[in-house]
């Protein structure tokens, strides 16, 4: 490669490079974007990891940001309420955000978009602009300082120099694995002791949705769980949770023989709906769950951590995508706070300021989604945590401004994690006091509870929750 000292290198082409690309390339910069996979327009899309995300309003924001909304919106289906799937077969919904309140005129929801579509959207949006380059199968392998900036070192493919680089090349990044070699740079990761495995639901026999689309439909069995995310061509993208090792794990259902038994004994209703269950288990990979934590995002003016690169994040709040959108976005605000191009010095600052905004809100959504793993494979099953759920509801029915449950905190409201994590081990607290009423059980939809619950939340929720 023969370039050198141009602006700005975009390392990975994910979800948040793309974006990245061309929330900067609308205000003009030049961005050279390197990934690692071929042009996924020539070879489709990598198969393998989650093939379908749920997008909510942190992540719309970024996209409004960016101009991309009208294109996404095609892609993305309205997903309104989570579906739990009982042992002997029962059905109980539970409606995601108020009625009305959500975008584009819908309720309060979340929006199931494939990947794939998604990425490309993104991709082509920022190559439409001018000042946006793309190289594929361009694999980071290192990178160095020098006096005009840093040289950037790929796999066969040589080498370029660049002002600065954004990292955007997800959970194991090549940039981040530098960054550790600086003196005083933390870092942290670890597995969950649970692992994923998805398989595709085709459409039924009429050729429309096999179950209800308008749901995440989840089967909580304890220490496991199958959930399901619709697809736009009538698909549901299907994946078990389960520990790798000891009981009900995946070492316990090594080939589809034993897997079908598996599925027999915990998931009856959903095996006769994948004919291809079989190919499925035998060809998908079985994917493990990473959360990482690093300090800082930044080296001075130089190299910036963005996404998963960032702060990898267990996917069971549905924020992975959607906080690193809101990264993105956060970086054009603060480059708007600058105007035009900023100097290297002005850089410097974006960055540490860059990480002293996002920072302590990466590590708080990466512990709700520890928590909400905990919630939804042992506690969406058990009938007191459902109607504390359902008094919370109700609070947020009927006073919007004073209760805000945490699920609809974190999805619908741009309240930095930090605060609604916070915010929420209140409430908790709140609940756990309501709950211990002898006459929760009759008295769990009359006014004295509901007063009870908003005069301790006046008490102790700091605004906005409770303003
Ligand atoms: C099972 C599962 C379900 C999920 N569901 C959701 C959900 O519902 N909602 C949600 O918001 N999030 C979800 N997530 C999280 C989401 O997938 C990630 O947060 C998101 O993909 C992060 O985007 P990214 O661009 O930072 O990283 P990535 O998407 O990982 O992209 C990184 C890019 O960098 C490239 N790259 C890597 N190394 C190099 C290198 N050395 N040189 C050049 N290029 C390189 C890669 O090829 C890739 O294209 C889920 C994750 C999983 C595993």
């Amino acid at each position: 490669m023969t370039h050198s000292g141009n602006g700005t290198a975009v390392v990975g082409a994910g979800l948040v490079g793309s974006l990245t690309a061309l929330l900067l390339a609308n205000r003009g910069h030049e961005v050279h974007v390197y990934e690692r996979r071929k042009d996924p327009r020539k070879v489709g899309d990598a198969v393998g990891r989650s093939i379908n995300l749920a997008l909510s309003e942190r992540g719309w924001r970024a996209l409004e940001k960016a101009g991309a909304v009208d294109a996404v919106r095609e892609i993305a289906m309205p997903v309104k309420a989570r579906c739990m799937h009982g042992r002997d077969g029962s059905l109980t919904y539970q409606p995601y955000g108020l009625p009305g309140k959500g975008r584009f005129g819908h309720d309060q929801c979340i929006y199931s978009v494939a990947r794939g579509p998604l990425n490309r959207i993104l991709l082509e949006a920022a190559e439409a602009k001018g000042g946006v380059q793309v190289h594929f199968e361009h694999r980071l392998s290192d990178f160095r300082y020098n006096a005009d900036g840093l040289t950037l070192d790929f796999e066969d493919q040589g080498e370029v120099t660049h002002k600065r680089i954004l990292g955007t090349d997800g959970a194991f990044s090549a940039v981040r694995q530098r960054m550790m070699k600086t003196d005083r740079f933390d870092f942290s990761q670890s597995y969950l002791e649970h692992g994923y495995k998805e398989i595709a639901m085709p459409p039924n026999g009429q050729g429309g949705f096999a179950i209800d689309p308008q749901a995440l439909h989840i089967w909580p069995r304890g220490h496991f769980m199958l959930m399901a995310l619709p697809n736009p061509d009538k698909t549901f993208t299907c994946t078990l949770f389960a520990p790798f090792d000891g009981p009900d794990g995946f070492s316990e259902i090594p080939d589809a023989q034993s897997a079908r038994a598996y599925f027999e004994s915990h998931f009856p209703d959903v095996l006769d709906l994948v004919p291809n269950f079989d190919k499925d288990w035998n060809t998908n990979p079985t994917s493990s769950l990473v959360t990482t934590r690093c300090n800082p995002w930044h080296i001075e003016n130089r190299v910036l951590l963005m996404g998963d690169a960032a702060h990898a994040i267990v996917p069971f709040y549905g924020q992975g995508m959607n906080s690193g959108f809101e990264d993105a976005r956060v970086l054009s605000d603060l480059l708007d706070e600058y105007g035009g191009d900023p100097s290297q010095t002005e850089w410097g600052d974006i960055m540490s300021k860059f990480t002293e905004l996002r920072k302590a809100n990466g590590d708080a959504i990466g512990d709700l989604a520890l928590r909400n793993f905990v919630e939804m494979r042992d506690r969406t099953g058990d009938p007191h945590f459902l109607l504390q759920k359902r008094i919370e509801r109700r609070l947020a029915d009927l006073h919007p401004e004073r209760w805000i449950p945490l699920y609809s905190m974190v999805t619908f409201s741009h309240l930095p994690y930090v605060d609604a994590l916070a915010i929420g081990h209140i409430q908790d607290g709140i609940m756990a006091e309501v709950m211990d009423r002898p006459d929760i059980n009759s008295a769990w939809d009359g006014t004295e509870v509901e007063h009870h619950a908003l005069e301790l939340a006046a008490q102790r929720v700091p605004s906005p929750a409770n303003s």
